[in-house]
């Protein structure tokens, strides 16, 4: 069985977690409150290997996956992750991207081109330092990661895309600067509503910025026009600047629900396969990997878990489902 037949939501595009650790404490994903130096994170033995990665990758794309992103925690604070990079370039016809807070870019951006990764977003939640201070909770300058910016351009990625998570009262202020610092760039600052992913965050619906209302903010005073999706089941609703500046996506998971359109799956740095951002369970893959289950019989596993999901968390939430027990998206990958 192809997945491509199953509920009509193919599996198309695998994130992957290469650890559950950063480097940034930010207070909508890791609260330094709760992620300190007593937080059970994965021990080295507990995660895939880069050949185990590689393997359930090709499982994977043999099943419909086109996009494969690696992300975490924090890709770059895995060991040699360029190794992983070239290996997974390997396999035909995938767009390899990876999401990164862009802190090591300054000195990775060049390596991670030449092992062959396509694509790149960075994170970046304001300009103005005491802001992000706060936003990334461990006193990260934002000339750092505009400096990772800068060398991953230079390094060939082009656009980058921008995300910046909006928490109502903390940074709603940086989004018309962070909108004026990258007109005209050639990037694409994607706004992201901050979700109650996990159940650390703390998460009100109140901090909430609708994607109305930051669309609203930047064409007061940059005028937009709302332009078509790349591609069907594009996450970001993307808007272009009407002098022709360039454009900017908003990510409306919390006011505007996209479940069914949704075909992503999710793989943790030890092995555990999740069919949602919000899943409180994940299957474990490692297991087969390791007890000479073969290719097609974990093919067959994944399948199986994949026709039966019913997932449609975003469609369904509210502050009820907000307080339940979910899977970290710093562990499940975001
Ligand atoms: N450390 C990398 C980074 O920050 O780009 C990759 C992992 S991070 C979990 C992936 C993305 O999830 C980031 O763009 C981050 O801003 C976003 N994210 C984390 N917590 C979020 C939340 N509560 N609501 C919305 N987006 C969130
Ligand atoms: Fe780290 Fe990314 Fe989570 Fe921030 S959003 S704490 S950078 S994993
Ligand atoms: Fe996909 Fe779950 Fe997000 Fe809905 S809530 S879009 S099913 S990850």
């Amino acid at each position: 069985m192809r997945l491509a037949d199953l509920r009509g939501r193919p599996i198309r595009d695998l994130r992957m977690s290469v650890t559950d650790r950063c480097n940034f404490r930010c207070v909508y994903c890791m609260p330094k409150q709760v992620f300190g130096a007593e937080y059970p994170f994965l021990k080295r033995e507990e995660l895939l290997t880069f050949e185990e990665i590689h393997r359930l990758a090709r499982i994977f794309v043999t099943l419909g996956v086109e996009k494969i992103r690696l992300t975490g925690g924090e890709p770059l604070i895995r060991r040699e992750v360029e190794s992983l990079v070239e290996l997974l370039a390997q396999i035909p016809g995938i767009d390899l991207t990876m999401t990164t807070n862009g802190s090591l870019l300054p000195q990775k951006a060049e390596s991670l081109r030449e092992a062959g990764l396509k694509r790149i977003s960075v994170s970046l939640d304001s300009l103005d330092d005491d802001v992000f201070a706060v936003m990334n909770g461990v006193d990260h300058t934002v000339e750092r990661v505009l400096e990772g910016i800068e060398a991953a351009h230079a390094a060939g990625f082009m656009p980058i895309k921008i995300n910046m998570v909006i928490k109502r009262g903390l940074n709603d202020g940086s989004i018309l600067p962070m909108a004026s610092y990258f007109r005209n760039s050639g990037h694409i600052l994607r706004f992201i509503e901050y979700m109650d992913v996990g159940g650390t965050n703390g998460w009100r619906f109140d901090e909430v910025v609708p994607a109305s209302e930051i669309v609203a903010v930047v064409d007061r005073k940059y005028p937009l026009e709302a332009i078509e999706p790349n591609y069907h089941g594009e996450v970001a609703r993307r808007y272009r600047y009407k002098d022709g500046a360039g454009e900017i996506g908003v990510i409306a998971s919390v006011t505007q629900a996209f479940c069914a359109d949704c075909t992503r799956a999710r793989l943790s740095a030890n092995g555990s396969l999740y069919t949602c951002l919000f899943a409180t369970r994940g299957t474990d893959l490692r297991q087969y990997l390791r007890n000479d289950t073969s290719d097609d019989e974990i093919e067959a596993i994944i399948s199986s878990i994949w026709s039966q999901r019913n997932d449609r968390y975003s469609e369904i939430r509210s502050p009820e489902t907000a307080r339940v027990s979910k899977v970290e998206m710093s562990y499940i990958g975001g």
